[in-house]
């Protein structure tokens, strides 16, 4: 093993050696092994409290790109409208996805170092395509920023639009979601972020109104969600379930309730301003615009002008600490200081931003 960094990765985060050791077992067969199905229920009840939810939530086997594809060619059909609202690199994603699929989409099209804040665009937008669906991003990872659902939920509600389509992968665990009081019929993530679960899980929360799209839509394919409508009541699953990987995901869901999750929200505000204070002070100008939400679970910074990521990248590297890039338009420009969960902690933050500070100063 070579020597442990502290990582601030944003993405996948540290996983605390309870978790990983829920996941060392030999494990029966998942498809006999009514345990399996008790874990899997679980599971599912310790999610619903962390998205804030009373709708089932699937499970399946694979991080989070797999749920977005999963629940995008579930739900749409070529020709369905779509309405994309896009301020970063996965909202922007998600419409490319969409139109891969066949949706016609319209973009709600935002610069990426902002977030949404209503001006009637998409009430208009809304309006006058009636989309089946409505995407948005809850947290832009690759810009550190937070788009706010209240309105979007409005919008949705008021105008009767079928199904809200939410990737809160990143946010997920770290701040509040509340997929029911935001009425978000897809709401999507990933293992290996806020969870700070190995990356192997995606878990989707899908409501009632999405599950009759699904049914008629009837897509077939690894990624299917309409197999997990009857997977449970059955005790029949579409594929061998991954028993490891959900138990990892049981333990940290566990870890984060046990914490209580006001806490745990408590705790990433306090990492991201701990994080912002000592970026200020070392020089570094947030990526985010100043009137633009910032995510708690992870902090996006400028690469400054006179230093080459990846040297800033391989210095911090070889001093002990390990930091991220961003994506798309933003690579090389932006770097990232993965604060979300395990992360969210002074303990690490600190020696990580005093590694940071001493890499600059060279
Ligand atoms: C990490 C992430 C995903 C999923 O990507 P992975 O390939 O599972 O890492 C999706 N959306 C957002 C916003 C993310 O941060």
């Amino acid at each position: 093993m070579k020597k442990r960094l502290i990582s601030l990765i944003p993405g996948p985060v540290s996983v605390s050696e309870s978790v990983l050791a829920a996941a060392c077992h030999d494990f029966g067969s998942p498809d006999l092994d009514r345990d399996f199905l008790e874990l899997y229920n679980q599971t599912e009840s310790r999610l619903q409290k962390i998205l804030g939810t009373k709708n089932s939530i699937i499970i399946q086997t694979g991080e989070g790109m797999l749920g977005l594809w999963g629940a995008l060619k579930s739900c749409l059909r070529p020709g369905d409208r779509v309405v994309a609202v896009c301020s970063g690199v996965f909202g922007y994603g998600i419409a490319d996805m969409a139109e891969a699929i066949g949706a016609e989409v319209k973009r709600l099209t935002l610069p990426y170092d902002q977030t949404f804040n209503e001006t009637g665009e998409l009430e208009r937008l809304v309006a006058e395509f009636k989309p089946l669906m409505i995407t948005a991003v809850h947290c832009e990872t690759p810009s550190g920023t937070l788009n706010p659902l209240a309105e979007i939920a409005r919008i949705k509600r008021e105008q009767g639009v079928q199904l809200l389509c939410v990737d809160t992968v990143a946010s997920a665990g770290g701040v509040p979601v509340e997929a029911d009081k935001y009425q978000i019929d897809l709401c999507l993530n990933g293992s290996q972020k806020c969870l700070s679960a190995p990356p192997n899980m995606t878990f989707v929360g899908v409501s009632q109104a999405a599950w009759e799209i699904i049914s008629e839509v009837n897509y077939v394919g690894y990624d299917a969600f309409k197999p997990f409508k009857s997977a449970q009541d059955d005790f029949y699953f579409p594929n061998t379930m991954y028993w490891h990987g959900t138990a990892a995901l049981n333990a940290a869901a566990g870890l984060i309730l046990d914490e209580g999750l006001d806490n745990v929200y408590r705790r990433h505000i306090e990492a991201m301003y701990y994080c912002i204070e000592r970026s200020h002070n070392m020089g570094l100008e947030l990526y985010a615009a100043a009137d633009a939400i910032k995510s708690p679970t992870v902090t996006a910074l400028k690469v400054p002008q006179n230093v080459e990521w990846n040297t800033l990248q391989r210095l911090c590297r070889e001093n002990g600490l390990a930091i991220a890039g961003s994506y798309g338009c933003l690579a090389d420009k932006v770097m990232r200081i993965g604060h979300m969960g395990t992360q969210a902690d002074l303990k690490q933050l600190k020696p990580g931003m005093d590694i940071l500070e001493k890499v600059l100063h060279q």
